[in-house]
């Protein structure tokens, strides 16, 4: 039997049909230069300067209701010509329409950079990293200005979300309570390497609180017989989930299962390593050791903590 139809492998491919897509207009970044203008104006008058806008570089907003917020970057230039980087945050009714009476600024500042910039900084929530906003992440420091001191992109990780009245330093009084974090952290100084280090004493504890689990920084001592049971110092990082109904009394026999050793090292001091530019640890507040230039302790044993702000050196705002 024939017939007229030709034969259609299936495999063949139909010439596409062209679909046209409605079409958005990107908009420039210059678009928003009456709101830099406004943010500049603002500047030079609490500051008194005379700063002159040159361009807008980038821009971040979320578009809410009544009022959305925008974060930008502008280069600017002073009296005598040099051009310097801005960042300012301001509310708008709209991001089409300039309305000056209704645009409120929250800050505007003079930026430089003062650092390479750390990829555990914190980025902004709006703008993630489209705008260059002060603070560890990019490594900028607020030269003049409004220093934007409460805000999410000046913090480090592991401390996101945390809030920062929950730090608490506990005193030698409450050490025994965290011997089963000591415990646990021999352990697993024990358990790759052959040896058998010992507990001595907890020194230092540092906690801090994030929404649902608490982050502890400790320093305790240990020794071992194949060391000629010289004392070292140690250094660890623990995670322990929140949990509800909390019992003081017995809080450790429940948790422990729970409690995670994220890190610990055995450390020494050495003097030559010991650096001013040394960064702090951004979870701890002082008086706790960590591996690093900032001590001048290095890791002679276990974790290196490599990733860590307070392996490194740096200046400005860390
Ligand atoms: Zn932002
Ligand atoms: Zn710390």
């Amino acid at each position: 039997m024939s017939h007229n139809l030709p034969f259609r492998n299936p495999m063949d491919k139909m010439p596409l049909q062209v679909i046209t897509l409605p079409q958005y207009p990107t908009r420039q970044v210059s678009e928003f230069s009456p709101f830099a203008e406004i943010a500049l104006a603002y500047f030079n008058c609490v500051q008194n300067v005379d700063f002159k806008l040159v361009e807008v570089t980038r821009v971040g907003y979320d578009i809410s209701y009544p009022k959305s917020t925008m974060h930008v970057n502008f280069d600017a230039k002073s009296k005598s010509g040099k051009v310097e980087m801005f960042y300012a945050e301001l509310k708008t009714p709209s991001l089409n329409k300039v309305d000056e009476k209704g645009i409120v600024i929250q800050g505007c500042a003079l930026l430089k950079k003062v650092d390479t910039g750390n990829p555990l900084g914190i980025s902004c929530m709006i703008c993630h990293d489209k705008v260059i906003h002060p603070g560890p992440k990019d490594g900028y420091n607020v030269v003049l200005g409004d220093k934007f001191k409460d805000s999410r992109f000046w913090l480090y990780r592991p401390s996101t979300g945390l809030n920062c009245s929950t730090i608490r330093e506990d005193t030698i009084r409450y050490m025994d309570k965290y011997l089963v974090f000591a415990m646990k952290a021999v352990k697993h100084l024990n358990c790759k390497v052959e040896a058998d280090w010992e507990l001595l004493v907890v020194t230092r504890v540092i906690d801090r609180m994030e929404k649902c689990r608490i982050i502890f920084h400790m320093n305790f001592t240990v020794k071992s017989s194949n060391f000629n049971n010289e004392t070292k110092l140690c250094f660890a990082e623990f995670i322990l989930p929140l949990f509800s109904g909390h019992s003081p009394d017995n809080w450790t026999m429940e948790k422990e299962p729970f409690l995670e050793v994220i890190g610990c090292c055995i450390m020494e001091k050495d003097a030559n390593y010991e650096s001013s530019f040394g960064r702090v640890c951004a979870m701890c507040t002082s008086g706790l050791i960590h591996p690093g230039p900032k001590y001048g302790y290095r890791v002679l044993a276990r974790d290196d903590f490599a990733m860590y702000d307070f392996k490194a050196c740096g200046n400005g705002v860390f």
